[in-house]
């Protein structure tokens, strides 16, 4: 996904940027802990969970941060912008968003899975949006739907009631 971002040193240098200037900016400490789970979600090519992310910080065995302090760094990366959070069905997933684009989605609402889609039509047309209301900070769009294995899987479960009605009808 995104394979255009493949310069992770690159990224976590914009990344570490963003960071310094939003701690100065809320009068808040640069601790190393902070800045070690950038440089790993710089790393990160796709959408993840915080399960996921504490798993691979516990594969690097760099930082062993609790839980409460490596959520408590998701947020906020959250409120600095640096990640998206997505609330889907089930837990939470998150996203690296350092570099600006509109973020496009298919989301199953069925099963909760998610799949960025890049479109230049789209990206074109969510560029011109622009609102009175509010201001725009991030283009995120999620168009939802039924995933292939859901469908499949309600297909197949359609067909076994149909099946089990029409053998009873036959009793
Ligand atoms: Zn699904």
């Amino acid at each position: 996904m995104w394979a255009q971002m493949s310069n992770r040193d690159e990224l976590y240098t914009q990344a570490e940027e963003k960071l310094n200037s939003f701690l100065a900016q809320q009068y808040r400490r640069k601790t190393p802990e902070r800045y070690e789970v950038l440089r790993i979600i710089c790393s990160i090519d796709d959408i993840f969970t915080l399960e996921q992310l504490a798993d691979r910080m516990r594969a690097e065995g760099k930082f062993q941060v609790s839980r409460s302090t490596l959520f408590n760094i998701i947020d906020l990366f959250v409120e600095a912008r640096l990640l998206i959070k997505h609330n889907l069905p089930g837990a939470a997933h998150y996203e690296c968003c350092v570099q600006d684009r509109p973020y496009l989605y298919l989301v199953c609402t069925q099963c909760g899975s998610i799949h960025a889609i890049r479109h230049p039509q789209m990206e074109k047309v969510i560029a011109t949006v622009k609102s009175r209301k509010i201001t725009i900070c991030q283009r995120v769009l999620y168009l939802n739907g039924t995933c292939k294995r859901c469908e499949m899987a309600n297909r197949k479960e359609r067909n076994k009631r149909q099946n089990s009605n029409h053998i009873s009808e036959q009793v």
